[in-house]
């Protein structure tokens, strides 16, 4: 199980004057039960790959298959292939719509022909999932929530789908320190309970460096690291700086796991050998 881009190229008004490559021919595996940081410059191509991975775009040139099947055919399959991949994009409150918010977190749902009792029974768990409280929250109004409250109804609406990958594109940008801690808290959950693929696109490698097992690095609409990121910190330092990210010093990050007591001592010893 996996989603796979094979020679992805994907060009941005093609024929047109303001034509532009924004991906150059990049081919990627992420297999099921990955957490994968993406990370790079503004302009790198993250937001081009993420939506190339739900079949928001479809590529120039390649293929992008969810669990073997190409997600560009207009076929059934593909659309339900589709449907394993959730996207939350960035500042996601921002779509929130209904007046309440069980209903906000039943849109999704509501789409794929479920029952009442079976869209109540989505929306009671995703809101539990994300640390909302049912009987108090469901019929309020979700735009009287806290900023991070409602980064969560509509983090729910994506879970309510039950994606098997999960892409999130920058889910704490704008949340104070608490609210940020928590988000990723919760992240770590569902990829560990839940066992849901994570790729997380994030331009802050202290977050990625705790929480992803692969990290990825664009630069220039192309795939420029690819490995574990502490081996990343240790071994790649001139490309990262190329690629504009700032690294922590190897030895820092691995005391900060470690004060932590994250379970990474196989990447540490990783990097030690
Ligand atoms: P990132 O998410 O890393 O900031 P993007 O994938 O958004 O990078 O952008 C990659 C390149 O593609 C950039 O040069 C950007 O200006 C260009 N680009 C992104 N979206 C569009 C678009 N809709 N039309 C034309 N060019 C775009």
């Amino acid at each position: 199980m996996s989603i796979k881009l094979e020679h992805v190229t994907h060009t941005y008004g093609l024929g047109s004057p303001f034509e532009k490559t924004a991906l150059h021919d990049v081919s990627l595996e992420i297999k099921s039960g990955e957490f994968v940081g993406i990370i790079g410059h503004t302009g790198s191509g993250k937001s081009t790959l993420v939506q190339l991975l739900n079949g928001l775009l479809q590529p120039t040139q390649g293929t992008v298959t969810v669990d073997g099947t190409d997600i560009s055919q207009k076929t059934k399959e593909a659309m339900q292939m589709r449907h394993k991949v959730g996207m939350v994009f960035q500042y996601p409150e921002y779509q929130l719509f209904e007046e309440t918010i069980a209903r906000d977190i039943a849109f999704g749902p509501r789409n794929f022909g479920l029952n009442d009792d079976e869209i109540e029974e989505r929306v009671r768990e995703a809101m539990e999932f994300v640390g909302l409280d049912y009987q108090t929250y469901a019929d309020r109004s979700p735009f009287r929530l806290s900023g991070g409250q409602m980064r969560r109804v509509a983090i729910a609406g994506v879970i309510a789908i039950h994606p098997q990958y999960l892409i999130l594109d920058e889910p704490s940008a704008g949340l104070d320190p608490a609210g940020r801690r928590e988000i990723f808290a919760e992240i770590q959950r569902w990829h560990r309970e839940k066992n849901i693929t994570v790729i997380l696109v994030s331009h802050n490698m202290d977050d990625i460096s705790r929480m992803a097992s692969r990290l990825i690095v664009l630069s220039q609409g192309k795939i420029c690291i690819d490995g574990e990121p502490l081996s990343v910190f240790a071994t790649e330092q001139e490309t990262l700086h190329r690629a504009g990210v700032s690294v922590p010093p190897v030895t820092e990050v691995m005391q900060y796991l470690k004060q932590r007591g994250l379970p990474l001592e196989d990447r540490v010893h990783t990097v030690e050998e």
